[in-house]
């Protein structure tokens, strides 16, 4: 049997987007190999968002030239954010010309097609449609977990965020219709689903040609027999509305938790990266939530060193984080991406000050992290299992509703059958990321 393998860089877009296309090569009749080197087909599912994307892309491509001499048969194939940019396919034609197929995020439903005839005539396959206006069609994704699923909602981004090449990439935005993704999760939810994650670059701004709302959305999906966990990733601050908030209450699927990417303390800040929202406005939001649902965690974004930064800027950032007390954050040292107005900005901020100023600001948010990890202890919480920890193997792991992740033993043999069941923990062990415990029950 044919043998195929994926790298996935990026974020969950590009996982479930792997998902998909595993589902496709499955269905073709090629399985799943864990080392490359075996894999008659290696995918490489790439993200233009991390810094120094185009080194780091073209570095880890190379290393696969090497299978093209131990098998003549090896097809590489590549797709994702970095063949949507014409200077990328243009320097994958240029120099790395025995890559055999690129596919765009809008066109991995053409994969099949592409790989078969790369296959019957040996030609080169490119299928790149940036910007399309149809919905991708719903591909039989291989789930990476048999209780939980990733559910695309919409597709692309209207916001031009200044440091951001994601609206060059995947294009405007668009969304499905609120009964096919309803559809879409009856069926998971048949299948054994309990816990869906709503992907999108805004979900918030979700709006289908019914006019349905994020906030229907999350209505009718909390009405669905089975489903048990509603998440939702990215939220854009702007486009939280009173609806949606007001579901923490009356939803009782949606987890108590959210991420809601701030980026930056400072309004003129938040202006230079057209966030369209001001300090006070993200605070605000930040109030509604917490007066529906007390306990919310919280998780965001942080951008560090954008250009024209100052000293003042900087410090409104970490006066906010104080404020709000996050949860968890991912904190990112600004890099130029090619292509973003923010890449052209004359006031780049030194490399020595960047690294400052982040590590000051990964202190601060590890401090109060822990913190709020130590007020789990002594409690007993549910949680949605997951696997084996990662830290260690006789231990399983799994999530809370509100997205803490709890390493756990128990007295008993663990048994992988746990796995998507939700079991008591006694937590007697807080760390900035996570949480240790016992199980109860
Ligand atoms: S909202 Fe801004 S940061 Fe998010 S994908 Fe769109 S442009 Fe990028």
């Amino acid at each position: 049997m044919p043998s195929y393998h994926i790298i996935t860089y990026g974020c969950q877009m590009n996982e479930h987007d792997s998902e998909n296309i595993a589902g496709l090569l499955e269905a073709m009749g090629y399985e799943h190999t864990p080392d490359s080197s075996k894999a008659d087909v290696v995918v490489m599912n790439t993200c233009s968002i991390r810094e120094n994307a185009d080194k780091r892309f073209f570095g880890s491509l190379g290393q696969f030239k090497k299978y093209k001499k131990t098998n003549k048969d090896f097809i590489m194939c590549v797709c994702g954010c970095m063949p949507q940019q014409p200077r990328i396919i243009e320097k994958i034609k240029e120099s790395f010309s025995w890559v055999d197929i690129l596919f765009g995020t809008q066109t991995i439903g053409e994969f099949p097609k592409l790989l078969s005839e790369r296959i019957r005539t040996g030609r080169k396959q490119i299928s790149i449609i940036d910007n399309s206006p149809d919905i991708p069609e719903v591909i039989e994704s291989k789930r990476m977990f048999r209780h939980k699923a990733l559910v695309n909602i919409t597709y692309g981004c209207n916001n031009f965020c200044t440091y951001c090449i994601v609206p060059y990439t995947r294009g405007r935005e668009k969304s499905r219709s609120l009964k096919d993704v309803v559809c879409e999760i009856r069926r998971l939810a048949e299948d054994g689903v309990k816990e869906v994650m709503l992907l999108g670059q805004n979900v918030n701004s979700f709006r289908d040609s019914e006019g349905n709302r994020f906030a229907d959305l999350i209505k009718a999906v909390d009405e669905i027999e089975g489903i048990e966990r509603i998440r939702f990733m990215t939220s854009h601050p702007k486009d939280i509305s009173d609806e949606l908030i007001d579901c923490y209450r009356t939803c009782s699927s949606l987890c108590n938790n959210i991420h809601l990417p701030v980026q930056a303390g400072s309004d003129s800040l938040l202006k230079r990266m057209n966030r369209h929202y001001t300090r006070a406005q993200y605070l605000e939001k930040v109030a509604k939530l917490r007066e529906v649902s007390p306990d919310i965690t919280i998780s965001t974004d942080i951008i560090v060193g954008f250009p024209g930064e100052t000293d003042e800027d900087f410090e409104d950032t970490l006066s906010l984080v104080k404020e709000v007390r996050y949860d968890s954050a991912f904190t990112f040292i600004y890099s130029p991406r090619e292509g973003t107005p923010a890449a052209e900005f004359e006031d780049q901020i030194p490399e020595r000050l960047q690294h400052e100023r982040f590590d000051r600001l990964v202190d601060a948010i590890n401090e109060i992290s822990l913190e709020k990890n130590q007020a789990y202890v002594g409690r007993e919480v549910e949680v949605l299992v997951e696997g084996i920890s990662r830290n260690n193997d006789k231990a399983l792991s799994g999530r809370t509703d509100d997205f803490k992740l709890v390493n756990f033993t128990s007295e008993a043999p663990l048994d992988e059958e746990m796995i998507g069941k939700a079991v008591k923990v006694r937590i007697t062990d807080a760390k900035t990321f996570s949480l240790d415990g016992v199980i109860t029950e």
